[in-house]
């Protein structure tokens, strides 16, 4: 028997089974029903036993608490099925991560206290996922660039596994892009359950990565998401070849909201120590490094769905930096930068001479 496949089995019986989010009720609108990957939502649904409302038109409304936080705890615990407006066929780039991003639902069911959506979504955080998904996809040919490589981003505005239980929208994604010649996925989560994803047919389209942190960090502002180590063997069960019953996908580590703990390179010391442990083997594995900003809207809405959260957001602390659209985020200072930057390059070069680095930001 080899050391993987002795390993695997170690792992499979330390690994606890991935916990799913359930929503408290689910929501359809008339247009979502008469859509038949609605109604394939619907039927996986009814599956779970989960309370369905099937609502009299194409708005939803009702999600408002008599607070903030009242308005967060119901949106939280709601799956809306709506269909994507004509916007979402408009694709925008994004830069550095991918060529083009696009939306298979919006909201997230974690709770995050940094989240990035506070920043970019409006209203209340319902959980929104899309049933013209068919539409969504055959729209994405126009943007491709012929006979090059043209990335999609899928996880811009949710955790598309976090809900994945739901729909099966990320596993359609996935088959998808395994039928393009130069179109390429790219997806990023922080939840764990990836079993339905091993066997479909990816054809080395679709990079899956995993969103880790220190568990200084996790544990403490990442509510409702996998445990890290949870969620490193779930990269790990997607890097392994099929020979060894992974998914042999290209895999990616996101290594953010990487903060100015204290200790810092004892706690990220750490986080790399258990990436070593899960990703033991040679395989197609990059990096994206991602330092913790905020921004005057995001520090806003985040104070109200966190109120007593101690997460940093001193802007005086911070360097200020201007985005296109003259925007403002708070960013750590140059000095700070360069001395982390430098740990987590050097860092990864050293333990993982094979991967790359895509970016630092
Ligand atoms: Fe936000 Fe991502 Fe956390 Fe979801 S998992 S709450 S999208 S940061």
């Amino acid at each position: 028997m080899t050391n993987t496949l002795l390993d695997n089995q170690k792992i499979e019986s330390e690994t606890p089974k991935p916990r799913l989010w359930m929503p408290e009720q689910v929501l359809f609108t008339p247009a979502a029903l008469a859509e038949p990957w609605g109604q394939k939502i619907k039927q996986r649904v009814e599956s779970l036993n989960l309370p369905i409302q099937e609502l009299s038109a194409n708005r939803i409304t009702g999600i408002r608490g008599e607070t903030e936080r009242e308005t967060y705890n119901v949106a939280k615990r709601t799956l809306a099925v709506v269909n994507a407006p004509p916007s979402a066929f408009k694709l925008s780039p994004i830069p550095p991560s991918a060529d083009w991003q696009f939306h298979l639902a919006e909201g997230c069911p974690a709770h995050c206290q940094y989240c990035y959506l506070a920043g970019s979504l409006q209203g209340p955080p319902i959980i929104r996922v899309f049933a013209n998904l068919p539409q969504i996809l055959d729209n994405l040919k126009s943007f491709e660039r012929p006979k090059e490589e043209t990335s999609f981003e899928v996880s811009c505005y949710t955790d598309p596994l976090g809900i994945e239980h739901l729909t099966g929208s990320l596993a359609e994604c996935i088959r998808y892009f395994g039928t393009r010649s130069d179109g390429y996925l790219r997806w990023v989560s922080k939840f764990d359950a990836v079993e339905q994803l091993l066997d479909l047919p990816h054809n080395n389209h679709t990079r899956c990565r995993i969103s880790v942190n220190a568990e200084s960090v996790s544990g403490r502002f990442e509510g409702g998401t996998a445990p890290v180590k949870s969620r490193l063997q779930a990269l790990r069960k997607l890097a392994l070849p099929r020979s060894q019953g992974g998914g042999e996908y290209p895999v990616g580590l996101v290594i953010a909201p990487i903060m100015l703990l204290d200790d810092w390179e004892l706690h990220y010391t750490r986080l790399f120590d258990l990436i070593s442990e899960a990703i033991n083997f040679e395989c197609d594995l990059t990096f994206e490094l991602i330092s913790h900003r905020f921004t005057p809207g995001s520090k806003e809405v985040l104070q109200t769905w966190y109120p007593s959260s101690k997460l940093d957001m001193n802007e005086e602390t911070r360097s200020t930096k201007r985005n296109k659209f003259g925007g403002t985020k708070y960013v750590y200072d140059t000095d700070t930068m360069k001395k982390l930057r430098r740990f987590f390059e050097s860092e990864i070069q050293r333990r993982y001479p094979f991967a790359r680095i895509l970016y630092w930001t």
